[in-house]
């Protein structure tokens, strides 16, 4: 197995320990994720991407995608594997007359909302500008135009794919349907994702985000009439919730018209003020772009990381009790954030993503930096989300961890798992590619 054969056959570049730009490549967003590939390949093609996938095979490497690196469980990373880097193939071009972005397998979020917003155009975009378009789009892809224009992956009308075979292929309603419906929330399952061909909707590009804070033990009442609010919203208002320590935010964020928006978030505001006072409310309007940006975090990748997520149906009274139950301390971060709209409209079949009719996504996140912490930490999270199993209806699978099978049967059906797995069968047999929330093949 040697380095110059895998450099005579790729046209970007190949790193290995040791060489600069080695250590950047396998760093990922989560700190506990500290694996050191034996070669990471920075593709520049698809056809790069198919050479370094042969030369893997040969040699029998594991193979790891990475595009954005914020998968919680670092499966972008192969121990003693072959990386492939998707990062230099970033790019986005927008054509403003048909409304569609050709967008480039290792994107981030921020280059596809930037290059629309040009254009007075948007789609569906996580909230993280340096999360990637890949992974968030492959898994399914909730962010704050998600109720008018769905997820992402409802706004992909075709995929270039490289498949575990080496070809180079396109996705689309007209070609290769059944792997067209495996990658709209299927993950990374059946290929390589070279291109995302996505739909752009007009834009203007206004938002307001709204949050009225409240101590845990007094949010109760509030955050009841918060979620009773929330099921008759307009489409432009996203309901979300945070909870940090023992600060409860209750608010929402809109995308549309600021007139309508700033008049809905007077609405609010009376209606939680007439069941209890917030300790203070944050109304802020902004460009779409900065609502995508509010959240980054340049610094994150130094931080240790377990998530634990569910999908609740109804976010009913016993639910509130115990996701306001804050009593010990180093509690995860909690977030929930309203589905409904155009995600429900898509027929559950339609994709593979599944559990559209969801009321809420839950994520409870937590962060910290001493390693001696590990299993506190993780214990602590899954303790307090495993309070509130028994009223979820699965969880998404793009904040799965290492549940393994479990965590597959919580994010689909069997019926999906079985049409999965035909579609595993057909474009990745033999499971190279098995980094990630793995659907096997019926002979593996
Ligand atoms: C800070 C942060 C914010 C987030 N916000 C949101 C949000 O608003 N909405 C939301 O829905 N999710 C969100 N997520 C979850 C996110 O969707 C997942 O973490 C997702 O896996 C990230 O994709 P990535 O490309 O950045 O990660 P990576 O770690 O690079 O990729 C994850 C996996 O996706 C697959 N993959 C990636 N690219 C390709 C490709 N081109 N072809 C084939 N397979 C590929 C691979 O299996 C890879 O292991 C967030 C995550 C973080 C850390």
């Amino acid at each position: 197995m040697t380095r110059a054969v895998l450099e005579q056959t790729i046209g970007g570049q190949v790193l290995a320990p040791g060489d600069d730009g080695y250590d950047e490549a396998r760093t990922v967003w989560n700190a506990m994720v500290d694996r050191h590939p034996r070669f990471v390949v920075r593709c520049s093609d698809a056809a790069d991407v198919a050479a370094a996938l042969r030369y893997a095979r040969e040699h029998d490497l594991e193979v790891g995608i990475r595009c954005g690196g914020h998968g919680i469980v670092g499966h972008a990373v192969p121990d003693g594997g072959l990386m492939l880097d998707l990062r230099p193939m970033g790019g986005v071009v927008v054509d403003p007359t048909t409304r569609r972005a050709r967008v480039q397998g290792g994107a981030l979020l921020g280059a596809l909302d930037v290059a629309a917003q040009e254009h007075g155009l948007a789609t569906t975009a996580g909230n993280v500008s340096h999360t990637g378009v890949g992974g968030l789009t492959l898994g399914g892809g909730m962010g704050w135009l998600a109720r008018r224009h769905g997820l992402s992956c409802d706004n992909v009308v075709s995929f270039e794919v490289v498949t575990a075979d080496g070809s180079i292929i396109r996705a689309s309603a007209d070609e290769h349907p059944e792997l067209y419906w495996a990658l709209r929330g299927g993950g990374g399952n059946f290929g390589v994702v070279t291109e995302f061909e996505f739909v752009l909707h007009p834009e203007p590009g206004r938002a307001i985000s709204a949050e009225f804070h409240y101590p845990a033990d007094q949010a109760d009442a509030p955050m009841r009439r918060w979620r009773d609010l929330s099921t008759t919203a307009p489409r432009e208002a996203t309901f979300s919730a945070t909870i940090g320590g023992q600060d409860v935010a209750l608010g929402l964020v809109w995308v549309g018209d600021p007139d309508a928006g700033a008049a809905a978030i007077a609405d609010l505001d009376a209606e939680l003020t007439a069941v209890a006072e917030p300790t203070s409310r944050v109304v802020e309007p902004m460009s779409y772009l900065e609502l995508q940006t509010r959240e980054d975090d340049v610094k994150g990748y130094t931080w240790r990381r377990y998530w634990k997520g569910h999908y609740f149906d109804v976010l009913g009274d016993e639910v509130i009790d115990a996701v306001l139950a804050r009593g010990a301390a180093d509690l995860p971060n909690v977030s929930l954030q309203a589905y409904g709209g155009a995600i429900a409209d898509v027929p559950d079949d339609a994709t593979a993503f599944s559990r559209r009719d969801a009321a809420f996504e839950f994520v409870a996140a937590s962060l910290w930096k001493d390693p001696a912490k590990d299993e506190a930490r993780m214990a602590a999270a899954r303790r307090y989300a495993g309070t509130m199993d028994r009223f979820a209806n699965g969880a998404y699978v793009n904040v799965l961890g290492d549940d393994g099978v479990a965590g597959l049967r919580r994010a689909y059906s069997d019926e999906k798992l079985a049409r999965l797995t035909a579609v595993k069968d057909e474009f990745d047999p033999d499971n190279v590619f098995h980094l990630n929330q793995n659907i096997r093949p019926s002979a593996g």
